[in-house]
């Protein structure tokens, strides 16, 4: 039998964090004004474990060259260097090779779904439906689309109680609708979506459903195939990977009633002067020059979560810290906690803001004691409206994060308060 983990504070300490910690270098470093790094802005980004530098590294210093077009050994070693990273990302995801499209970031992605889906096959009067809890990733874009092809745009309100979406508003919005797209965790929030109930609501209205997975991919494991949506669009850099590269995961009927988005080379079998015959699949949609160190960079970061984080001790671990931190955080003078960190679906994020010091100021005396934490909207305004607010400040936890940082966090706001309200 192994012995109990242990507690601090009455959060439960699932992971071996320590150790976890020294595959990250920047976790170790000091700050100019000589306080130790505690990152909690992980929602922003990830830091990444040094395997993950390594291959990018190793792959400009031993086998650079541009990927599916010579014949040289560089060339091949770097094709098939991008086609093993694609195989293993999507069946980290759940699903296989053919479903899953490079992009450049989950913006993109749903850009792609916008412009490479929607735009074939939606028309005036067409219904998309969202929600006033998106990143402006999963608005924007269909905004554009209602502009230019009088699609109606339906946003699904938050129950400002409970913090969640309105699901009877859900239900009442999804009538009608040919597509559906919905965040898997709010980046403002924490708040787990109920996705799998959005996925049969839509599904019964025959509706798509396009996940916004940015902030699920880094606190779950996603089972594409089976989850059943028929898009899904994730960030690697949120997740131990590297910048500059995400993926659209599709399903193969949505696949099939796609048309290219961004035009060009890498994605055509032939051009002549009057027209463009283009690739199947997902070759369709990787235009330009393939992003290679980060594909290698991402299968390194997906194969060492595979050997170090289970994922569940790793909810355990994240919401333990985040709902202490935001039960300590209501109890300081001024503080405000939005959202409900505590509910067990909520996954690692404590937005907040002090009522006389604002958001930008905290900001900086957060930085000052070595803490890193997002200050804004977080691309997120239309949910800073539904609240009330116009930013906020937002400390995000992974699973790299200790009880330690999180006591050090709340004494260090406390104090600022004191000393500035
Ligand atoms: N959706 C959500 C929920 C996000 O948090 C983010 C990143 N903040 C995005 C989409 C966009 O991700 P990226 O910036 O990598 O395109």
């Amino acid at each position: 039998m192994s012995p109990p983990s242990p507690s601090v504070r009455g959060v439960t300490i699932a992971l071996d964090v320590e150790e976890i910690r020294s595959h990250f270098p920047i976790l170790h470093r000091i700050l100019p004004n000589g306080k130790p790094l505690v990152y909690f802005d992980n929602a922003a980004t990830s830091q990444k474990p040094l395997v993950v530098i390594d291959a990018m590294s190793d792959f400009y210093k031993q086998y650079h060259a541009n990927a599916h077009r010579a014949n040289h050994t560089l060339a091949d070693e770097s094709t098939a260097a991008l086609e093993s990273a694609r195989d293993r990302i999507a069946t980290f995801f759940g699903t296989n090779e053919n479903q899953m499209i490079y992009t450049g970031s989950a913006t993109e992605a749903m850009n792609l779904v916008a412009y490479g889906w929607a735009r074939y096959n939606l028309e005036e009067g067409d219904v998309v439906v969202t929600t006033e809890m998106e990143h402006h990733a999963n608005i924007v874009p269909w905004q554009e689309l209602s502009k230019e092809r009088g699609i109606e745009l339906r946003f699904v309100p938050i129950d400002t109680d409970k913090f969640t979406l309105d699901y009877d508003a859900m239900e009442v919005a999804i009538q009608g609708a040919s597509l559906v797209c919905v965040g898997h965790v709010s980046n403002v929030l924490g708040v787990r979506n109920e996705i799998e109930r959005v996925i049969e609501m839509a599904h019964s209205e025959g509706a798509r459903v396009a996940l916004d997975s940015a902030q699920g991919a880094p606190h779950e494991r996603i089972n594409f195939d089976e989850l059943g949506a028929d898009f899904c669009s994730i960030a690697a850099h949120k997740m131990a990977g590297p910048t500059g590269i995400g993926c659209l995961l599709v399903r193969p009927e949505a696949l099939s009633e796609m048309g290219p988005f961004l035009t060009g080379g890498s994605i055509v079998k032939r051009v002549s002067k009057e027209d463009t015959l283009f690739q199947d699949g997902y070759a369709m949609f990787e235009t330009g020059t393939p992003r290679m160190a980060e594909a290698i960079g991402w299968h390194a970061a997906v194969d060492w979560l595979e050997e170090n984080i289970d994922f569940d001790e790793a909810h355990e671990h994240v919401h333990g810290i985040a709902s202490w931190m935001a039960s300590e955080m209501r109890e300081i003078p001024g503080i405000t906690v939005f959202g409900n960190p505590e509910m067990e679906e909520a996954i690692g994020v404590v937005s907040f803001l002090h009522d006389t010091i604002q958001a930008q100021d905290l900001g900086y005396l957060l930085d000052a004691g070595g803490f890193a934490v997002r200050t804004g909207h977080h691309c997120a305004q239309p949910l800073m409206e539904a609240m009330g607010v116009g930013s906020t400040n937002r400390a995000s936890v992974w699973f790299y994060n200790t009880m330690e940082e999180a006591e050090a966090f709340v004494s260090h706001l406390r104090n600022v308060v004191e000393r500035f309200s």
